[in-house]
């Protein structure tokens, strides 16, 4: 087989040129990290599942009229995206509080919000990707005004596809991350949902049991992460048609 240009490798995820101008191959590792990658792990299976989940939750929202990159998954660890210019802040709504916002003001762990939040942070690893205020955004030319409204809206319609369809489930939407990219089509860009959709990206909780299912597994070490995500994965109907969890045949007499 030929080998594919890489674009660019990340943390978790490897881009490769895709077969047709203006798309990617977005390849899911099962490499994991946390706390800007101070903590680091290979968690088998964590990118095939990853993969699929993506491939869920950019489906039902295109299903909805949200734009995102996807195309079509290509295998097991491998998705055909539209190619985007990544705009370079991660896009967080918080429905209730946890991680950084616990931390930053105090508040207790599942604290609802009156209404969803959302934040703006800095995609720069070297500064650990700091919250930023509209104003930087701004003043800084990371994004327009326009492109701040349209990125609030998609924002949004992604928070309420996703509270929806986890709810469903039985699992409680506590926060999640987007990225969103520009396409452009002449002189003119539109915003679009890019990167992933996955337990890497959102919290969320059993709503019986509280139980975390999604990295937070791995960050606190509350044990093991893939098998959180099979979880997710099993209530949505969404399991890789390979791995099967099913006893071996017996012969019957
Ligand atoms: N998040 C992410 N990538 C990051 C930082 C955060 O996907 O680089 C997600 C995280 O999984 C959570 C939400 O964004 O669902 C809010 O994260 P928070 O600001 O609380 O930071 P954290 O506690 O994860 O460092």
């Amino acid at each position: 087989m030929a080998r594919r240009k890489k674009i660019y490798e990340g943390k978790a995820k490897i881009m490769y040129e895709g077969p047709e101008p203006g798309t990617m191959v977005q390849y899911f590792k099962d490499d994991t990290t946390a706390n800007n990658a101070e903590k680091k792990a290979v968690i088998e299976g964590k990118g095939v599942l990853n993969n699929r989940l993506s491939e869920f939750f950019m489906t039902g929202l295109t299903q909805i009229g949200v734009p995102n990159h996807f195309i079509k998954r290509l295998n097991m660890r491998e998705q055909l995206i539209r190619s985007v210019e990544i705009i370079p802040l991660e896009v967080v709504v918080r429905n209730f509080a946890a991680g950084s916002m616990c931390k930053r003001l105090g508040m207790a762990e599942g604290t609802p919000m009156p209404r969803p939040i959302i934040e703006f942070y800095y995609k720069d690893d070297a500064l650990g990707d700091p919250l930023v205020s509209e104003e930087h955004i701004i003043a800084f030319g990371w994004a327009q005004q326009q492109d701040l409204d349209d990125m609030v809206a998609l924002a949004l319609r992604v928070n309420d596809f996703m509270s929806g369809v986890m709810m469903a489930v039985g699992i409680k939407l506590v926060d999640f991350k987007i990225e969103i990219g520009r396409i452009w089509e002449n002189d003119f860009h539109r915003l679009i949902v890019a990167d992933e959709i996955s337990p890497d990206s959102c919290r969320l909780w059993d709503v019986e049991t509280g139980r975390k299912l999604d990295k937070d597994v791995f960050r606190r070490d509350l044990g093991d992460l893939a098998d959180a995500y099979t979880e997710v994965a099993r209530r949505l109907g969404v399991l890789p048609t390979n791995v099967t969890h099913a006893p071996k045949p017996t012969l019957i007499n």
